[in-house]
């Protein structure tokens, strides 16, 4: 673990600023009541022990992807690098779209990537919803103090004079209302007295600020909406610039990390908390907003929305589609959370934009799974190979390493006879040059068998070739002393007919052809990749137990996991999560 003292390996902007303020004890003396809360909560409490609370924020409004995991893996990361807590907090302020269902899913990946938001004996869950009290009581002191008033304009009318970047905004004929009055209308709108879009509560800063998001920004909408959580309690609802910043500071969040496209919401962010602590309802030191550039990876769309429309209008199988970045498609694709965790490190933390390449992800996987994953033989395409000068109904071991990398995981076995499944790919008529495995008169070596001298094939009526005939040399079993008196060039895999395991494996490709399927006003949907999964019957080795969440190396073809919903050992099914090299580079 790294710490101040031993600091982490690789340091980014906002290591360096998490270590100034520790430096300098800025958040040192700041009191913590064990639970949120606005000033009256927090003066009861002792210095916070947490020296930084950081937080990770989702809307429960979809499932995570691999962006938010970047910034799951950031704000959790830093928590524990520097003896802190970072929360969990459902950002459930926009009632329409929330549902518990996202709550779930969220709260399982979160714990799935292997981050925990316990600190000490607080659980450090929390609902934005549950904070709507605080957040009305700040409103009336707002509004008491002139910073705040209800504005009878509708939703058009406060569009159309907001000014534009080179013309200031116009004053609504609202904006200088007595404040008993806009408490009154305040208290109505929370009541129900007045319908959708009818007025709302603005904030009152500047109309002709250069920074748009300075002008009079709403605070409250109304909205007849049940909530997942409130239900019917309320019918006025925060809109997110507003209801950030007061999480934030309700949480005693030190430092808020969010993306780059909240740079322009930050004197806001600021002038917000620092208005609600002028009125004594906050305590200093107050958060403070930082952002770094999000994830953008090729070959997917990471748009919640986006997401939203594949699964809902069919293009996939459900939010856990192994072709989705969703960490449920990933998990179920055969990602596990080290590499998820390893992909996120190696991105590092950066204030400039830029887009991953999928073989990125990819990789992490590869280097996570390699010292790991038991090795298998798997035949995806299979052709019968005959052993002709085989005895039939005999067999015999062959032995093979679990893991060449790892001599302690052992020794697999598994048996050798007459008829064999290779791969048909592993055997041409009229080999082209440089072709080194099984043709008519060519000796291969059987992988942890024998050598074979190929004779000849068998085709059917329309010509296929159904069967592929061999002889072996009795003498170059693997593992002999005779092993090496043959010199062969070609190696190839095999599983025996008689023991091996049917499988159906899932072959998974990109999920769009085009590496940025949503860029600039793209339509993604007709850049969907027809060929993104091509289910085929293979065999595996005998005893491959293909219980949901195994995963193998399969030699020579990649790295491949029994489907977590639908794979038995009696009904295997498996997802290839990555081959064994970056086949995409070559293809295209
Ligand atoms: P979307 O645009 O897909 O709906 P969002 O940003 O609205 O995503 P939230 O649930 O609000 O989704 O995000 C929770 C947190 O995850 C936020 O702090 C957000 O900044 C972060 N996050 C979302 N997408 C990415 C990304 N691609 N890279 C890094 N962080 C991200
Ligand atoms: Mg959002």
């Amino acid at each position: 673990m790294s710490s101040v003292l031993s600091p982490a390996p690789v340091s980014n902007f906002l290591r360096t600023i998490i270590e100034k303020d520790l430096a300098e004890g800025r958040h040192a003396q700041k009191l913590w009541a064990g639970r949120p809360g606005p000033a009256s909560v927090q003066r009861q409490g002792s210095p916070d022990t947490a020296r930084i609370r950081t937080r990770f924020p989702p809307e429960p409004n979809g499932y995570l992807h691999i962006g938010h995991a970047k910034s799951i893996c950031l704000n959790f990361g830093l928590a524990r690098d520097y003896q802190g807590a970072c929360h969990l907090r459902f950002d459930d302020t926009n009632p329409e779209k929330e549902e518990d269902e996202y709550v779930h899913a969220i709260i399982d990946m979160v714990k799935w990537l292997g981050f925990d938001w316990s600190y000490k004996e607080e659980e450090n869950l929390y609902f934005a919803s549950d904070y709507f009290g605080y957040m009305y009581e700040f409103a009336e002191a707002l509004i008491q103090a002139g910073h705040a008033y209800v504005d009878e304009q509708n939703a058009e009318e406060i569009r159309a004079t907001r000014g534009t970047l080179t013309e200031p905004g116009i004053n609504s004929p609202w904006r200088d209302r007595p404040a008993e009055e806009s408490l009154r209308l305040l208290a109505e709108m929370r009541d129900g007295k007045h319908p959708d879009g009818s007025m709302c509560l603005r904030a009152r800063i500047d109309m002709a600020s250069p920074n748009i998001n300075m002008r009079d920004p709403v605070l409250y909408r109304i909205r007849h909406v049940p909530h997942h959580r409130t239900g019917d309690q309320w019918c006025i609802y925060p809109m997110y610039s507003w209801a950030h910043p007061v999480e934030d500071a309700l949480e005693g969040i030190t430092h808020s990390i969010c993306t780059l496209e909240f740079e322009d919401q930050r004197p806001f962010y600021n002038w917000i908390l620092e208005r609600i602590a002028e009125q004594g309802m906050l305590l200093e030191p107050l958060p403070q907003q930082y952002e770094f550039a999000r994830l953008n990876l090729s070959y997917v769309v990471t748009s919640k929305r986006k997401l939203l429309q594949l699964v809902r209008d069919g293009h996939v199988n459900g939010w856990d589609d192994p072709r989705l970045p969703t960490l449920a498609g990933l998990r179920r694709r055969g990602y596990t959370p080290a590499s998820i965790r390893l992909f996120c490190e190696r991105l590092g933390v950066s204030k400039a934009d830029s887009r991953i390449d999928y073989s990125v992800l990819e990789q992490a996987l590869r280097d996570d799974l390699d010292p790991s994953a038991p090795r298998a033989v798997a035949v995806l395409d299979p052709l019968k190979l005959v052993i002709t000068n085989y005895p039939e109904g005999e067999a015999e071991p062959c032995h093979a390493p679990v893991n060449p990398h790892d001599p302690e995981a052992g020794m697999r076995s598994f048996t050798f006879g007459r008829e064999l499944w290779i791969e048909r790919d592993d055997f041409r008529e009229d080999p082209p040059k440089k072709y080194f495995r099984l043709f008519p008169g060519n000796k291969v070596r059987l992988k942890y068998g024998y050598i074979v001298e190929c004779t000849g094939c068998v085709k059917n009526a329309e010509g296929e070739i159904i069967e592929v005939h061999a002889e072996y040399l009795p003498d170059t079993k693997s593992g002999t002393p005779g092993a090496d008196s043959v010199k062969v060039k070609g190696n190839i895999t095999w599983v025996h007919a008689a023991d091996a395991v049917q499988a159906e494996i899932r072959l998974y490709d990109r999920l769009f052809t085009d590496a940025h399927p949503d860029a600039g006003d793209k339509d993604f949907i007709a850049a969907l990749n027809p060929n993104s999964c091509t289910v085929v019957q293979g065999w595996l080795e005998a005893g491959t137990r293909a219980e949901p969440g195994a995963t193998w190396q399969f030699e020579r073809l990649g790295y491949f996991t029994a489907d977590l919903e639908e794979s038995s050992p009696e009904r295997p099914i498996i997802n290839r999560a990555v081959t064994l090299k970056d086949s995409w580079a070559t293809q295209k």
